[in-house]
């Protein structure tokens, strides 16, 4: 019993170390949007993040304490929130949808499923993109492509509405992705917009410690930088005659960072089934999903959203 004891602890914390070790290399590190596809071909391939988080790459949506909702659940409501919010439901059945940064396809089939939508998700990563052609019932009227959200090879004013959640991290180029956002919705036509974002430097800039914090945040999981609330409103504002609300939903998303992690100790079958490469792997995001985590609990981040009408 004791040697059993021991070993698990020792193989523990041989795992750990082994986490730790990959957790500071820098091989995730923004480059170009060959780099990010290749990070996101990484983590769909390995089937890692869908046996735990299921088909949402977001965060999930907690409403009021004692906020006890299934991660899954969450991040369903996250979705049916934000079409709340965003007025899309106000939209007829059959409108189009463009989904930018689409993931596997979670949020585009919901879209497509639960309001008519008729919805093209693309994703820079073309991993990804299999995976949500693979995961989509025939019948629904969703396809996937893969495409660079700012170099958008669509018409301009060819969707009734245009969403993208949690893409912008992503992009080196904020004021593009959103000209690109607005340049493919038609006059008249909806926007929502989810985003992780940095507390604006003219409220209060980062002390050290955040700065270090930051720094890991960006490095970890292939973000060029996060804008600001303020900073992407007024990135989409520079179209003319828009007028973008903004919200700030970290507290509703924020159990999410530590559900992230529970998932794995909850559904350890789902990790081990992959192998000890899963284990090391699962291990090696954790410290960012804590400092995230700590980021958007301190205020040093923000959930921000983002909804407008083009005027038509
Ligand atoms: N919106 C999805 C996935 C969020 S993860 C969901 O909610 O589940 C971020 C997504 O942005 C990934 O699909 C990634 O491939 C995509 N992305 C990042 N940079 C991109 C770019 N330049 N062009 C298109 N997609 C991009």
């Amino acid at each position: 019993m004791l040697h059993a004891l021991i070993s698990l602890g020792l193989g523990g914390a041989v795992l750990l170390s082994l986490g730790l070790l990959l957790w500071s290399r820098r091989d995730r590190a923004f480059e170009s949007t060959a780099s990010v596809a290749d990070a996101y071909d990484r983590w769909t391939d390995d089937r890692l993040l869908e046996r735990l988080w299921g088909e949402h790459v977001h965060l999930g949506f907690y409403g009021q304490p004692p906020r006890r909702r299934d991660f899954r659940h969450a991040k369903e409501a996250f979705v049916h929130e934000l079409v709340r919010w965003s007025g899309l439901d106000q939209l007829p059945r059959g409108s189009t949808l463009l989904d930018v940064g689409c993931g596997i396809g979670g949020s585009a089939r919901i879209l497509a499923r639960d309001y008519g939508f008729d919805v093209l998700g693309i994703s820079i990563s073309p991993g990804q993109i299999r995976r949500a052609q693979e995961l989509t019932p025939a019948g629904l009227s969703c396809r996937f492509a893969v495409m660079d959200a700012l170099n958008l090879e669509l018409a301009d004013g060819s969707f009734d509405a245009v969403w993208s959640v949690e893409a912008g991290p992503h992009m080196p180029d904020k004021q593009r992705y959103a000209d690109e956002l607005l340049r493919v919705l038609r006059p008249g036509g909806r926007l929502a917009v989810a985003d992780w974002n940095r507390r604006d430097a003219a409220v209060k800039p980062l002390n050290r410690l955040e700065r270090w914090v930051m720094h890991q945040l960006l490095v970890q999981w292939a973000h060029p930088e996060f804008a600001s609330i303020p900073g992407f409103q007024r990135n989409l504002e520079h179209s003319p005659g828009l007028t973008v609300d903004t919200d700030d939903w970290s507290r509703q998303t924020l159990p999410s960072w530590i559900e992230s992690i529970l998932e794995g100790v909850r559904r350890p079958g789902a990790v081990l089934g992959l192998g000890p490469r899963a284990v090391l792997m699962g291990l090696r995001e954790t410290p960012t999903l804590l400092l995230m985590h700590w980021g958007f609990a301190t205020g040093m981040m923000q959930f921000g959203v983002f909804r407008a009408r083009k005027p038509g």
